[in-house]
C-alpha cells in the first residue's frame, strides 16, 4: 500500500503556501493529481505549485479549454476536467501529450479522463470540521521513491500528526 500522508491548513494563504512549497520541488515529467470536492480548494494550490515554478500571472481556471499553459522554471499545464465527459475526448483531443512531458502537470478532477499514471503526485483535499477555511490535504507518492524524504521534509510543517 503506498503510504498517505495528511497536511492540515487554516486558511487560502497557506494553502497557496504549501503549494508554493511543493511546486518548488517539480521537475519536468511530474504529475500532480488534484482531488477533492467542488471548492475543497484544488484551483488555490495548483496556483501555489504554480508560484513555486515562479509563475506569477493570474490563473483563471480553463473549465472550457480544458488546459492552459504557462512558462515557469520549467512549463507548468495546469488542467481542470471537471466539463470533460468522456475520457476519449481527452486523448482525442490530444491532452494527454502534456502529461509526463517536458513540464509539470497538474490536473483537477482526473477521474473525469481515468488517468493513473505510473509516476504521481496524489493529492487529495478536504473541508476539515467546523471552520470553513480549514482543510486538510493527503498526499501520496507514486513512482517517487527518490524524492520522498525531500517533499516530506519541506512540508513537513503542515503535517498533521496521526
Ligand atoms: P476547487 O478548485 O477545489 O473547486 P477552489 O480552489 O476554486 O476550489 O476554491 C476553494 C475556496 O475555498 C476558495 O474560495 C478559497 O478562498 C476557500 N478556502 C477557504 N479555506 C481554504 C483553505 N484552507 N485552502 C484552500 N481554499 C480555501
Ligand atoms: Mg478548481
Amino acid at each position: 500500500m503506498n503510504k498517505v500522508l495528511t497536511y492540515k491548513t487554516e486558511s487560502p494563504e497557506a494553502t497557496t503556501e504549501f503549494g508554493r512549497t511543493l511546486g518548488e520541488l517539480l521537475r519536468p515529467g511530474d504529475v500532480v493529481l488534484l482531488t477533492g470536492d467542488l471548492g475543497a480548494g484544488k484551483s488555490v494550490l495548483a496556483r501555489g505549485l504554480a508560484r513555486g515554478l515562479g509563475i506569477t500571472r493570474a490563473m483563471p481556471s480553463p473549465t472550457f479549454t480544458l488546459m492552459q499553459p504557462y512558462q515557469g522554471r520549467i512549463p507548468f499545464y495546469h488542467f481542470d476536467l471537471y466539463r470533460l465527459d468522456d475520457p476519449d475526448q481527452f486523448f482525442e483531443a490530444g491532452l494527454d501529450e502534456f502529461v509526463g512531458d517536458d513540464g509539470a502537470a497538474v490536473i483537477e478532477w482526473p477521474d473525469r479522463a481515468d488517468l493513473a499514471p505510473e509516476a504521481c503526485i496524489a493529492a487529495s483535499l478536504a473541508r476539515c470540521g467546523n471552520d470553513d477555511d480549514a482543510r486538510t490535504i493527503s498526499i501520496a507518492l507514486t513512482g517517487l521513491d527518490g524524492r520522498r524524504e525531500a517533499i516530506e521534509n519541506a512540508l513537513a510543517k503542515w503535517r498533521l500528526e496521526p
